[in-house]
């Protein structure tokens, strides 16, 4: 039953859904039996599994993505569409504990992973509102403000590329919030519409001959005597040479090992009704994305149209459902920019990401199966990048090499049997953000 205090946050039209999907709703699944034989399959049909049935399609093996649910289901249509270059190691902190050489390499990758989805946007031609406007890192403390100078002029000196530091007026210019100490002004960084973008893979993998069938959960994956797998669904079984699993947040108990390596963790996005135009213009007068320089991030961004706000935050917090999380982030976003009070949600939506121990993302193969996720994130780029590389390590190609790949990937004790543990790293990571922008 709806209530006064109700109508005052939620916008007659309001969604339990992504925003994204009102332009992009992902593919009711048909009841199809998977094929008999492939060269390759893949489990999960996510950004990760698209970008590798793509490029193995193209190479002329016959593919097929299996996916549990909708095409379209997971993390790759509910993210905030940030396309950055964001590892949880800083540069600085690779420096330190590596040398430069090492942070270079690392920093490289996630340079080519940025690039991956460019020439994936450009090369296919998807119409995702793909444009380079720049991020706002903001900073609360003058601490945070002076850490984020020093590491933006390390990769700088090593790696080139622009930056400016902005001061609180001049972030004051860009986000109508008061919260600010500075920040950072990266201008190369980009966003997408992520339902679009997804949409797009799927058109251009099924085009290329790639099958992609969902509402088909592996249910097991069972090694042959001699070579390959039969993967089990209540569809049927398929047997192949070779098995990606891309699964990320999703992962479920079909590989205990994996599923010993991935922490999951809910995030929460809202996205407000529409403003009149004077109104975006005094609260965020550009296409900017902005987040915050913490581990448990805030992100702000105009939808592509520029007619909405977007706003994400609290992950790893608890479930609580669609309206009561939406209804706190609404009064997260209005401490944040107090114009914001009186706006109605339009949407109120969750998605599950994964974290990992070491907080690198991974490629890797463990029995024979190949797996690529854990992007801690930054799935947009990485997923891209390292469903790429899967791909080509499946063929045999020394495009496969990268630094996420083959290194030590390291569990989590007791996670499958802890839900509570996302929460709890989560929350550990809040304190310290906290503690830092004092
Ligand atoms: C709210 C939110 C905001 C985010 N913002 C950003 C951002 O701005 N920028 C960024 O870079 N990243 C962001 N991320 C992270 C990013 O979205 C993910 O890292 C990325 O989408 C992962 O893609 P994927 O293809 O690996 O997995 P997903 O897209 O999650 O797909 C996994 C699929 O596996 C399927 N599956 C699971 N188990 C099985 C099984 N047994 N059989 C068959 N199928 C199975 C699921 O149904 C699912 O469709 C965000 C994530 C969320 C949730």
């Amino acid at each position: 039953m709806s209530t006064n205090a109700d109508a005052a946050i939620f916008g007659p039209a309001f969604k339990e859904t992504p925003y994204w999907w009102d332009a992009a709703p992902p593919t009711k699944p048909e009841p199809r039996t998977p094929p008999a034989r492939v060269d390759v399959a893949i489990v999960g049909a996510g950004i990760t599994g698209l970008n590798a049935a793509l490029e193995l399609a193209r190479a002329g093996r016959s593919v097929v993505a299996l996916d549990a649910s909708d095409l379209g289901h997971g993390a790759s249509t509910r993210n905030s569409g940030y396309v950055g270059r964001t590892l949880k190691h800083s540069f600085s902190d690779l420096v330190r504990e590596h040398g430069v050489p090492y942070a270079i390499a690392a920093y490289r990758e996630m340079q080519a992973a940025f690039d991956a989805v460019a020439e994936r946007v450009r090369t296919e031609q998807i119409d995702c509102g793909f444009k380079v406007s720049g991020r706002l890192i903001l900073t609360k403390a003058r601490r945070q403000y002076d850490e984020l100078e020093q590491e933006w002029s390390l990769r700088k000196r090593h790696l080139g590329g622009e930056f400016t530091m902005l001061s609180r007026k001049a972030v004051r210019d860009e986000i109508a919030s008061d919260l600010y100490c500075g920040g950072a002004l990266i201008p190369d960084l980009a966003a997408i519409h992520p339902g679009l973008y997804h949409r797009g893979l799927l058109d251009r993998a099924r085009a290329a001959g790639a099958e992609l069938i969902g509402g088909a959960r592996v249910e097991r994956i069972v090694r042959l005597d001699g070579g390959g797998f039969d993967l089990r669904t209540p569809q049927g079984t398929t047997r192949a040479r070779d098995v990606l699993v891309a699964t990320n947040g999703y992962t479920d108990g079909l590989l205990p090992w994996l599923q010993r390596r991935l922490i999951p963790f809910d995030a929460y996005m809202i996205a407000t009704e529409p403003l009149r135009p004077a109104l975006m213009n005094r609260l965020l007068p550009t296409d900017r994305t902005y987040i915050d320089h913490v581990f448990d991030v805030v992100s702000i961004r105009r939808s592509p149209d520029g007619t909405r706000i977007l706003f994400l935050w609290r992950t790893g917090t608890r479930q609580t459902g669609a309206r009561a999380k939406g209804a706190q982030l609404l009064r997260d976003l209005v401490r944040i920019v107090p114009e914001v009070a009186g706006l109605k949600l339009s949407h109120s939506w969750t998605g599950r990401c994964a974290l990992t121990r070491d907080l690198w993302p991974h490629v890797a193969t463990h029995d024979g199966i190949h797996f690529a996720g854990g992007y801690c994130f930054a799935g947009v780029p990485m997923g891209t990048y390292l469903g790429q590389k899967a791909a080509h390590r499946i063929l045999g190609s020394s495009e496969g090499k990268t630094i996420f790949g083959d290194r030590s990937f390291p569990s989590v004790p007791l996670l499958p049997t802890n839900p509570w543990l996302a929460r709890q790293v989560m929350t550990w990571h809040r304190w310290r953000d906290r503690w830092a922008g004092r």
